[in-house]
Parts: structure tokens; C-alpha cells; sequence
């Protein structure tokens, strides 16, 4: 049960550069790294193998091992948010990976903007559902991030956000950033978005020119031949490039290009970069978090951590960087795993929505209770007929229910009024 618990634990590597600390003067650049699903235990089981960049933090930064967020849920959306901005969900608005948004009627994702277009990738024609390929902003986002309040005082600071997800560079980076990139899996190549940009920098286009995707899907992971990343022709080229080593690998390899396309820390003032890895997280996905794979994922990443630690040292000096590392959330065990290890733990084989919509049903008749939502994680109930009935009174009388208990899969139920009560002083009412 223990480990289940770790699904909620983040922690921070910090290393400061002492000297220029010591001296008062400002760093030159603050590079914020997250590595998607990389549970803590990973720093710990796999020590011995962390020769690299992993490795430098642990040796001469500061390991903070108490780090919690207390948000719900943990999925990269909202960890991401919260690390530059220290804002839970109920503050900052940004409450999943995706959610129905009540004024909009629609289920969006955190990142979704069709006010803005993509920019250096494929056009994915118009649609009025979000996507993970939508385009995207961080609109969605109320609260403002480290580098936001940089560029407030300091106007002439830099500040970019890169991963293979949108969500993933554009949340850590904020709403002042020069631009957010991301992976584009149709075409391969890195892209942006008109939020920031008309079109993408020189840097950014002669690396997409590379095609070094192409190379990618063709290479074999070493150790591991059941894996192959040439994805089938009714997915997108590249689709499987995320789940494989070499994702992370392009991410590295563009954030050496931004380095040097944009002279981060080389140019007088603070600048800000946020990179994060995601293919941690979609091997983790596909194997759990016990599998070999995992290891060989964090033993990689500590390689290409070491290379790009390399490279700020020679461009901007790492006496003068700053260098803050954190996961986005953890990952619990596989349910498969836990049998095998005669552990508790399984699937839940109900029908949450069903359940949930038969027993309001059940209380007062029949109606299209439930919204289309992210099942399982939210259910909605639809918000005219919650400014109808008395849905508090509704999940007090649900909570007295059988319903609630059906295979034990319900640890806890809380009213409109208890988590109003428990939560952050300041609720926006999306979270509700
Ligand atoms: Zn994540």
C-alpha cells in the first residue's frame, strides 16, 4: 500500500551554483527540468547506474526528499502547472489532462486554444473536439508562473518551454514565454504555436530540416528487440516515436538548438528554460513501472542529462545556471504485477458513470444526468440539471447508498460543502 501512495509524490533536485550565490550576483539562466512519471524511487534503485547529469544533481546539488503536492489528480497537466507556479488545480484552473468546461459545453484539454494555429507543423483541419494535436495556448492557465513574474520585472529575460507533449512546454513556461515547442507526430517535427510566434525561429527549422525522426523510427532499442517505432499506416509517421528511447533524445537535441539559437544565458539577463521528458512516461505506460525498460529509460535520461549539463557548461558556465528538477507525478505498480507479487490491488470492472447516473435516477427520475467526460477519472454531472436539483442533498443521499460501496472500489465521498470546507481557501468553481 505504501507504494500506492508514492502515485502522489514529487520531489526536487536543486543545483544552485554556489559562487553565485555566494557573490550576489544573478544566474544567467534557470534551466527547470521535469521527467515525466519518474516515481522518486527511481533516483535510489537505480543510483549506482547514474553517471551523468542525475549523477552531478545528486552529488552536488540539494535533494529535497520531503517535496509533496497535495493536488488531485496526478496526471501531467497538473503537475506540470504547478511546478513553476505553485498553484493548485482549484487555483490555477488547470484541474487535468482534460475536462468539461461548463461555459464552453465541450470536453477541452489544458492546453486547447482554437483561437490560436499551429505553427511549423501539419494543419489538422478544423474539428470543435480537442486533441492532444489541437492547437494550443496556456489560456486555460489563471495563474501566472516563475517566468511570467521574470519577465515582469525583467523584460529583457528570455524564457522557453520544450517537450515532445503541449501540455508539457507550455504549462511550466507560461503565458510571457518567446515560444513553447512541442512534437508534432505527423510531420515529425517540432512545433509552436501563434500564441507565441508567426513562424518558428531559424534554429527551430534547421533542426525539423534534419529529420532526424526519420532515422529514429528505423532504430533498434538495444536490449529489447520486441519494440519497433515504424508506426502502421493508419496511425500518424511517427506516433510511436513518444514511447521509445529516442524521444526523449530529440527533445535533448532541440533544447542544445535553443541553447544556442536563442543564446540563453549569454546575453546579459536571467533567462528561463523548462524542458521536460515524456518518454519516461509513455514507456512507463506501456510496461509499468517494475519492467526493465524503466531502468533502462532513467539510465538514458541521466546520460542525456550529463549532455546537455555539458553543454551549458561550455556556452553559459554551470557556476552560472541554476538547474531545478522535479517528476510530474509518480506511477503505481501494474495490476498484473501486483498479483504476481501477491500484492492487493486489480481492476475496477464497474461502470462508474452508469452506477452514478442510475442511482440520481433512482432519487429523481429519470434524466441525461451524466456529461460525456474523461472517464474514469471525472464524472460530470450535466450543470443544468445541477442548478435544478439539490445536488448536494443528491451526494449525501448517494453516499447512503449502496451504490457508493459497490465492490469497495469508493474510498471516500465529500459534499459540494466538505471539500469547499477541506480545500484551498480559494476554489474557482471548474473544480467543482
Ligand atoms: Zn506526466
Amino acid at each position: 500500500m505504501y507504494l500506492r501512495r508514492l502515485t502522489t509524490f514529487l520531489f526536487a533536485l536543486l543545483f544552485a551554483a554556489l559562487c553565485s550565490g555566494a557573490n550576489g550576483s544573478k544566474p544567467k539562466l534557470v534551466v527547470g527540468i521535469i521527467i515525466d512519471q519518474f516515481r522518486y524511487d527511481y533516483l535510489t534503485r537505480f543510483r549506482n547506474d547514474y553517471h551523468g547529469g542525475l549523477d552531478q544533481l545528486l552529488t552536488q546539488g540539494a535533494d529535497f526528499t520531503n517535496a509533496f503536492y497535495a493536488q488531485v489528480p496526478t496526471v501531467t497537466a497538473v503537475g506540470h502547472s504547478i511546478f513553476l507556479s505553485g498553484a493548485m488545480p482549484s487555483v490555477s484552473g488547470i484541474v487535468g489532462n482534460a475536462w468539461y468546461d461548463r461555459e464552453e459545453g465541450n470536453l477541452v484539454t489544458s492546453v486547447c486554444d482554437w483561437n490560436v494555429k499551429t505553427v511549423g507543423g501539419h494543419d489538422a483541419g478544423e474539428t470543435t473536439k480537442c486533441t492532444d494535436a489541437s492547437p494550443a495556448s496556456p489560456k486555460r492557465m489563471l495563474v501566472s508562473t516563475i517566468g511570467d513574474e521574470l519577465r515582469n520585472a525583467h523584460e529583457e529575460s528570455k524564457v522557453i518551454g520544450i517537450s515532445l507533449k503541449a501540455r508539457a512546454a507550455v504549462l511550466p513556461s507560461g503565458h510571457r514565454a518567446a515560444g513553447a515547442y512541442w512534437f508534432d507526430d505527423v510531420t515529425g517535427s517540432f512545433v509552436s504555436s501563434t500564441f507565441y510566434m508567426d513562424q518558428l525561429p531559424g534554429w527551430a527549422k534547421s533542426f525539423n530540416e534534419r529529420e532526424l525522426p526519420a532515422k529514429y523510427v528505423e532504430q533498434k532499442w538495444e536490449g529489447f528487440p520486441n519494440w519497433s517505432f515504424a508506426a502502421p499506416e493508419s496511425k500518424a509517421p511517427y506516433s510511436k516515436i513518444p514511447a521509445s528511447p529516442w524521444g526523449n533524445e530529440l527533445v535533448e537535441q532541440f533544447t542544445e538548438e535553443a541553447v544556442n539559437g536563442e543564446r540563453l544565458g549569454q546575453r546579459g539577463a536571467t533567462d528561463l528554460l523548462t524542458v521536460s521528458f515524456s518518454s519516461n512516461d509513455y514507456v512507463g505506460h506501456a510496461v509499468g513501472p517494475d519492467a526493465p525498460e524503466v531502468r533502462d529509460m532513467s539510465i538514458r535520461t541521466d546520460q542525456l542529462l550529463g549532455k546537455l549539463f555539458r553543454l551549458l557548461d561550455q556556452k553559459v558556465g554551470l557556476k552560472n545556471v541554476i538547474i531545478v528538477l522535479s517528476a510530474d507525478h509518480g506511477v503505481t505498480s501494474t495490476p498484473a504485477r501486483d498479483k504476481e507479487t501477491k500484492m492487493p490491488g486489480g481492476y475496477v470492472s464497474v461502470d462508474a458513470a452508469k452506477i452514478v447516473n442510475d442511482a440520481l435516477t433512482s432519487r429523481f427520475g429519470s434524466a441525461d444526468w451524466i456529461v460525456p467526460g474523461v472517464k474514469p477519472v471525472f464524472i460530470s454531472i450535466a450543470p443544468r440539471l445541477a442548478m435544478l436539483r439539490p445536488l448536494n442533498t443528491t451526494f449525501i443521499a448517494l453516499r447512503r447508498t449502496r451504490y457508493w460501496r459497490i465492490n469497495g472500489f469508493t474510498s471516500r465521498a465529500s459534499t459540494r460543502e466538505s471539500s469547499w470546507r477541506t480545500a484551498s481557501p480559494v476554489i474557482s468553481s471548474r473544480s467543482l
